[in-house]
C-alpha cells in the first residue's frame, strides 16, 4: 500500500506515542500489515518493555450449560442441542480442581449458563465452597452477565452482588464482553446484557476492588468502525476505573451456531485487530494472543505484533469446543513456542506477577 500524507502525520503519532482518536484507529485497517506489526511493537515496547510473554496455568470449569439466554452466536447452550444439559456437582468441581493443582496450577475460571434457578446464594455459596477446600486457588471467576443475572434473581444492587462475591473469596472477574455494540447484540445475544449493561456490571466491579480482563469476540458481521467502537467502551472505561488488567481478542466461531452462515475470520483479521489494539488501547498493559480460537501458530505471530502474553492452559475448556474448535496445548508447548518467538516465556500468576522464567 502507498503510504499517504494522513498516514504519515497518523504514523508520526503513534511513533510519538500519543494516543489516537477512534477515526484514526479505523484508518489503521488499510495499513500494510507490517507497517502496522512495527508501529504495533513499538507501542508495546512503551507499555511494557520487557521481551518477556507470560503464560498461566489454569482450569476453565464450565459448570453448566443450562442458559436462559439461548444467544444465536453460542454453540455451548443446552437449547443449542449441541452439548447435553449438565450442571456439575461441587465434587466434581473439586476434582477439576484437585487435578489442576497436582499439575502446579493457580487459578480457575469457573463460568456457566445464566441458569433460571440460580441466585446470588448459588454463586456465593460456590465460591465459598471453593475457597474454603482450595484457598491457595485464585478464583477468576464468572463474567458481567452472571453478575446481573445474580443481581436480577436476587433482586439486589450489583454492588451488593460484588460486595457479597469478594467477601465469599472471589479475586476477579473476566471481562467476557463479546462486541460490545448493541446493533450485533440485538442479533447475537438479545437476551443476555446490553452494552449500557456490560459497563456498570464492570464499573460496579471495579469500584468494589475487583480487577478484570476485558475481551472482543469479533467477525459478527460488524463494521471496522463498530470493532474500533468496541475498542473505544474498553478504553473509556479504563481510563475511569484503571482496573482492566488485560485485553483479549478472539475471533467469532460461526460453526454448529445459529449464525453459521457468517464466514470465519481470517488470520489477517486476527493480526490486524491485535496490532490495532495494541496502537488503541495505550492504557492497557497486556493484549493476550488467543491461541484457543486462534490456533497457536497465528497467537505466536502476535506476539510481534503487540501481544504480551499467552493467557492460560486452560485444561478444560466446552464453549468453543461446542463450535467444533479444539486447539490443545501443554505448559512445555507453550514455553517452546515464546522462546521460538525470540521470547522469554513466564509462567505467571493472576496478577501478572512472575512465577517462574525459563531462559
Ligand atoms: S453466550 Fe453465555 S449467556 Fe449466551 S447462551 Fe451461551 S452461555 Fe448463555
Amino acid at each position: 500500500m502507498k503510504v499517504n500524507f494522513t498516514d504519515n502525520r497518523l504514523k508520526e503519532k503513534i511513533y510519538q506515542g500519543q494516543r489516537i482518536s477512534s477515526e484514526e484507529a479505523s484508518a489503521l485497517y488499510a495499513w500494510d500489515l507490517h507497517d502496522l506489526a512495527l508501529a504495533a511493537d513499538m507501542r508495546r515496547k512503551v507499555v511494557f518493555p520487557k521481551e518477556e510473554v507470560g503464560f498461566i496455568l489454569d482450569r476453565i470449569i464450565n459448570f453448566t450449560n443450562v442458559c436462559e439466554a439461548g444467544c444465536a452466536f453460542c454453540a455451548f447452550h443446552a437449547k443449542a442441542d449441541r452439548v447435553e444439559p449438565f450442571e456439575l456437582g461441587l465434587d466434581e468441581i473439586f476434582d477439576r480442581i484437585e487435578s489442576l493443582i497436582k499439575a502446579g496450577g493457580t487459578q480457575v475460571m469457573l463460568q456457566g449458563g445464566l441458569h433460571p434457578h440460580y441466585t446470588l446464594d448459588t454463586y456465593v455459596e460456590l465460591v465459598c465452597n471453593v475457597k474454603k477446600r482450595f484457598p491457595e486457588i485464585y478464583l477468576h471467576s464468572f463474567s458481567p452477565a452472571e453478575l446481573i443475572h445474580a443481581s436480577r434473581k436476587s433482586s439486589v444492587t450489583l454492588d451488593e452482588v460484588v460486595s457479597c462475591l469478594k467477601n465469599a473469596g472471589l479475586d476477579s472477574v473476566p471481562g467476557a464482553s463479546d462486541l460490545l455494540v448493541d446493533r450485533i447484540r440485538k442479533i447475537a445475544s438479545p437476551n443476555k446484557l446490553t452494552v449500557n449493561e456490560w459497563v456498570c456490571a464492570m464499573e460496579a466491579l471495579h469500584r468494589g476492588g475487583l480487577n478484570s480482563s476485558a475481551t472482543m469476540t469479533y467477525g459478527m458481521g460488524e463494521t471496522d468502525r463498530e470493532e474500533i467502537e468496541h475498542l473505544a467502551v474498553i478504553r473509556d472505561l479504563q481510563d475511569r476505573t484503571g482496573m482492566i488488567r488485560a485485553f483479549i481478542p478472539w475471533s467469532f466461531s460461526p460453526s454448529r451456531t445459529r449464525m453459521s452462515h457468517i464466514p470465519p475470520a481470517t488470520g489477517i483479521r486476527y493480526l490486524k485487530i491485535v496490532a490495532i489494539a495494541r496502537i488503541f488501547l495505550d492504557n492497557i498493559v497486556h493484549i493476550q494472543a488467543g491461541w484457543l480460537t486462534e490456533g497457536l501458530k497465528p497467537a505466536q505471530i502476535a506476539l510481534s505484533m503487540g501481544a504480551t502474553d499467552m493467557g492460560g492452559v486452560l485444561t478444560e475448556e466446552l464453549v468453543v469446543k461446542a463450535t467444533g474448535i479444539e486447539t490443545h496445548t501443554t505448559r512445555d508447548e507453550l514455553i517452546d513456542i515464546i522462546k521460538n518467538a525470540g521470547k522469554i516465556p513466564v509462567q505467571r500468576d493472576s496478577e501478572y506477577q512472575v512465577i517462574q522464567r525459563f531462559q
